[in-house]
Order: C-alpha cells, then structure tokens, then sequence
C-alpha cells in the first residue's frame, strides 16, 4: 500500500539550518576558540532569561545525560538509592550509576506513564534519598505529589525533564521552580545544540559542585573560562569529567532557543493536537494523558490494544512511517536487574507501546498520511 515516490516519514529528526551553521561558522572562523566561553556563558543566560530564573542558575553540560549524572553526584553518596520510573531513556538510569547510586525501578501510571508514587513508596528504605521523575513525552504528570511526596521523606527530587524544555507545568517553565530539573539537547529533543544538557537549580551547593564537576573538578574554572581566561594554579576537590560544553555547540543551541516559541512549540503541539483528533475515534489505539496546552510534546506514544502493536508496526513500515519504542524499560535490562523485581504495569505497557512520527519537519499532510494508515489496518 506504500506510494513509491512518498519519502519515508521519519520517527524524528533535527530540524537545523543555514542560520544555525552560519552561528556555528561565525564561532570556528571569527572567534577561533571552540571551548567553553563566551557563547556556552550566553547560552546560559538565554536559558535563564526564557525560564525566568537568575542566569547563575544554569549550568551547560555536554549531554542530558551527563546533566544528570552531575546532579545526581552533586546529591547523592555512593549506595544511596533512587526512586526512579523503569519505564525510561536507559540515560536516566546510567546517570544514577554513574554517579555511584542505586536506581529504584518503579511502577508508571498507565495512562500517564509517569511514576506511580504509590508503588515508590512501597520502594522507600532508609537509603532512599531521591525521587527522579521523567517527564514523559514532555508531560510531567502531578509533580506537586512528587514534591510533597519528597517533602514528607526527606527526599532530593531532580526532575528528568529531558522531554520537557520549552513546557510549563501550572502556568510555570518547568525547571523554573522545584528542585533540580535537567534538560537534554540531543539532536533530537525539542530544541539542539547537536549534543547538550543542562541542569537548572536553585541550589547554590549543587551549581557549584556541577559546574567545578564538569571541568574535571577544577574549582571555580568556569569563572574563569567566561573571563577568557585559565585555570593554572588551582585545588580539586572532588571527581569530575570533561562534561563542559563547546561554544560551538552552545551557539547551535543559542538559535535554536530563539526558534523554540516561534516555530518548534507551536508545530509539535498542532501535529500533536492533529493525531489526537484523528487517532480519538480508533477503539485500539489508547493515547496517553497530557496537557495539550501547556506542553511542548517530544513524541508521540501510543498504546496498542489486543496485542496488535507488532502487526501495526510491520504495516506502517510498509506504508513508508517510521516508528519507535519509547522505552525497553530499564528494569529488564542485565545490568539493572534483567527483569527482577516485576513490574507488572510497565511490563505490559511495554508490549503495547508503539511511538508515532512527531518532529516539526512534518506537514499536516503527513500526519494526515500516519493516520489514514493506521486507520487502514484497524479497519
Ligand atoms: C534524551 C534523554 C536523556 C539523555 O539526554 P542525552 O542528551 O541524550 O544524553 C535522558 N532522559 C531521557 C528521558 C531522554 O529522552
């Protein structure tokens, strides 16, 4: 049933250009210095400046990931354990470890498929020290019950809200308030800085600590590095990476934040606002909650009814649409415990989830093109 001449209609995509390449050039041949400086220091303000927090507040890092390993290590000593939702990036889990913590699989809400603070609580021990929810698809489900749910335990919360940028959660930025929100800027995510993280806080403690942590631990190098300047004499504290972000890649993300209200926000939320209102009327295809208007979607999951979601994917692919799992839950994977303890509602979640097409590359028509497939093979 596939149109030979339709171009494949793709999960995702970076949606970057001739101005993000002009800023990109402008740093390699009139500034010459490809490290963290001057345009990683605006970027940061740029973001602080968007989310309405003081510009100190954002630390720039070279991945998501890397953002929340930083975090979790500026929180956390090693053995101390985190209640996190199985159902994520494995990057979510990776930072843990990575950082010497233990992550706690927990149960998703099925309809959400953020954490189920009923099962965490099952979860908490005396070890237990943060609460790490994932702001799946860009929705951050009930996050004032996962703040007060820390608040009583005692617990650190450092959002994943690598889905999220760009999303406001009751009228508020995400990561404009909480406690610690980390972002992701992979090619993928809803804006780029080719690769890219960030960690935004209020926490004088954990800015300090990440940002000296991302420039292997050499305290107060990024003072110096926005100064033009270097660190020769200096004392290390702690363990750090080579994490800092490139200007080059922070001017990508610098022209990528300036597209984000004007085009990316608005054309996520249509093509997404388009499949709900196409896909309501099929009886096998259940769509997850969210908050159409305050959030920026990152992609676009389903769940597949009837054991299906195989047959539908094999016949999308023939029709030429590209489709995704979002995620191999982390708690099946050998390294985090290769399926024990169960997890009962991930699990089936699991098997019934199929990612649909979502980037702003996209046309109505296409979106149109993934729906009318769909719909073909229910029918
Ligand atoms: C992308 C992503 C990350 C990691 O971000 P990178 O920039 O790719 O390292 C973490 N968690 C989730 C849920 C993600 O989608």
């Amino acid at each position: 049933m596939g149109d030979d001449k339709r171009p494949t209609i793709r999960l995702s995509r970076s949606i970057v250009g001739k101005a993000e390449a002009d800023a990109v050039s402008s740093v390699i041949i009139d500034d010459g210095y490809l490290g963290m400086g001057r345009q990683v220091r605006a970027f940061e303000a740029e973001i602080a400046a968007y989310l309405g927090v003081p510009a100190e507040s954002v630390c720039c890092v070279n991945s998501g990931t890397a953002a929340l390993h930083l975090a979790a290590q500026a929180l956390l000593k090693p053995g101390d354990e985190v209640l996190v939702q199985s159902l994520t990036f494995v990057a979510t889990f990776q930072a843990i470890s990575a950082a010497g913590a233990r992550p706690v699989a927990c149960e998703v809400l099925h309809g959400s498929a953020t954490i189920d603070l009923a099962d965490a609580e099952k979860r908490l021990t005396a070890k237990t020290k943060a609460i790490m929810p994932v702001h799946y698809a860009g929705y951050p489900g009930d996050l004032d019950a996962v703040h007060a749910f820390a608040k009583r335990r005692g617990l650190r919360v450092i959002e994943d809200a690598a889905h999220a940028f760009g999303g406001d959660y009751k009228g508020k930025k995400i990561g404009s308030f909480g406690d610690v929100a980390c972002f992701s800027f992979d090619g993928i995510k809803n804006i780029t800085s080719g690769e890219g993280g960030a960690i935004v806080t209020g926490d004088p403690a954990v800015l300090s600590a990440a940002k000296d942590a991302r420039l292997l631990g050499v305290e107060k190098d990024t003072e110096n590095r926005f100064k033009g300047a270097r660190s020769w004499e200096f004392d290390v504290k702690r363990q750090g990476y080579r994490f800092h972000m490139s200007d080059m890649f922070a001017a990508v993300g610098r022209v990528q934040l300036r597209r984000l209200d004007s085009e990316f926000a608005p054309a996520r939320r249509k093509l997404a606002g388009l499949y709900r209102s196409s896909l309501s009327g099929v009886s096998a295809l259940k769509m997850f909650e969210t908050n159409p208007e305050s959030v920026v979607p990152h992609i676009f999951p389903v769940r597949v009814l009837d054991g299906k979601r195989d047959a539908l994917r094999e016949s999308l692919k023939n029709a030429g649409v590209e489709t995704g799992f979002h995620y191999k839950p982390a708690h099946l994977l050998s390294f985090y415990g290769g399926g024990s303890p169960k997890l009962p509602v991930t699990e089936k979640l699991w098997a019934e989830l199929l990612t649909l097409p979502l980037h702003p590359g996209l046309t109505p028509e296409d979106v149109d093109y993934v729906c009318d497939a769909v719909k073909k093979f229910f029918k």
